[in-house]
């Protein structure tokens, strides 16, 4: 059966907004500048007020974001920095791009996002960190609010990886802005996506904020004048316009996946499925809708049976991939957590403009997959 009911689907978020997107890649093109032009400029000013954040700097993706806000806190060959091992690779990949030894902690078994206790054992056994990257998992805040008193203590920098997360909140206040610094991807399918690749870095430091100016253009002060040894990673003119187009309806676009995940609680509850939790005072905003399922391959078997396409985020936990196992370091917990959720988790269908009935018809296939669940 082909599927007809995607998991994920940005071409759908270009046919509802065609005309205005078609019109900001013409103004786009027809203004000569394709590179750190306008449409970057006034990008990164819309961003940086929709996250509350004082600067935003346009980047060339979310990987890059990492390794620029990295660069920018001095954080490089011969510091050690704490993430998870259940997120996507380029988290980790970013901390060893600056030359850093990354530290893979276990995450909490009903948000998935960072252990705060095996981070606070790790440095209460004398660890020595220089920064945390905490992952805001499927638009699930991570405890940075709990985070943040062990970073005064023992001196961390905190980098947001804020990839899966744009809009989301804790207490308020937007996801990025309450480390010292938030890193974001517009890769297509992220809450707000491009069509191309793209990133960001938000900071309310301004010193900070210069430093990623400078470090994502050769390390130019001035032009042709490099005060630094920089890099290339610069969000261009074409994803600028669209981004702004589509920034215009992320709070939107994040509402119509709330409302989508309400629907999806509701008709999963009573069946053996495991479905989001959501931490007090914060604001989930789905990127993915993640259930846990003991079963996961003979439900995903029978829901493509039904054409309904799914994906796992994250099969292989990173400290299994092939290019870190057995050297890359693992805390104390031993990833009790991790490893079990790696065989668990299934991302449903969920994007902003999937139909309510394409809903329902995703909750009667998981009934009538009956005991494979
Ligand atoms: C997508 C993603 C990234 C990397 O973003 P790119 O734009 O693909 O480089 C980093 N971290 C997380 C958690 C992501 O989901």
């Amino acid at each position: 059966m082909p599927i007809t009911i995607p998991q994920t689907d940005p071409r759908a978020s270009y046919l509802e907004h065609r005309g205005a997107i078609d019109r900001a890649i013409q103004v786009a093109l027809e203004s000569g500048r394709y590179i750190l032009g306008d449409e970057v400029k006034r990008f990164e000013q819309e961003f940086a007020a929709f996250n509350g954040a004082r600067h935003a700097v346009g980047v060339g993706s979310g990987t890059d974001a990492l390794v620029l806000a990295l660069r920018a806190l001095d954080v490089g060959p011969g510091d050690t920095v704490a993430t998870v091992a259940h997120t996507a690779v380029a988290t980790v990949a970013a901390i060893e791009l600056v030359g850093a030894h990354p530290l893979l902690l276990d995450v909490d078994p009903v948000d998935f996002t960072l252990d705060v206790a095996e981070l606070a054992d790790v440095l209460k056994r004398g660890a020595r960190i220089k920064a945390i990257v905490p992952v805001h998992l499927y638009g699930h805040p991570a405890r940075i609010d709990d985070l943040l008193g062990f970073a005064r203590d023992y001196g961390l920098r905190v980098i947001e990886d804020c990839a899966q997360a744009h809009g989301a909140t804790i207490g308020g206040r937007t996801v990025g802005t309450l480390g010292d610094v938030g890193c974001f991807s517009f890769y297509p399918t992220k809450n707000l996506g491009a069509f191309g690749d793209g990133g960001a870095v938000i900071t309310n430091d301004e010193a900070l904020a210069r430093r990623v100016v400078e470090l994502r253009e050769y390390g130019w002060r001035e032009r042709y004048v490099s005060a630094t040894a920089g890099q290339n990673s610069r969000l261009d003119e074409l994803q600028a316009a669209i981004l702004r187009v589509k920034l215009a309806t992320l709070p939107r676009d994040n509402q119509r996946r709330q409302a989508l995940a309400a629907h999806y609680d509701a008709g999963l509850a009573g069946t053996p499925l495991a479905t989001p939790a959501r931490r007090a005072g914060v604001s989930h905003v789905f990127h993915q809708y993640v259930v846990r399922a003991e079963r996961r391959e003979s439900l995903r078997a029978a829901l493509a049976a039904a054409g309904i396409g799914t994906a796992v985020h994250y099969p292989v936990p990173v400290h299994r991939q092939p290019a870190y196992a057995g050297r890359i370091a693992v805390g104390p917990a031993a990833m009790r957590h991790t490893e079990p959720l790696a065989k668990q988790v299934l991302s449903l269908p969920m994007y902003p403009q999937l139909p309510g009935d394409a809903v329902k018809q995703v909750i009667a296939a998981v009934h009538a997959a009956g005991p494979s669940r």
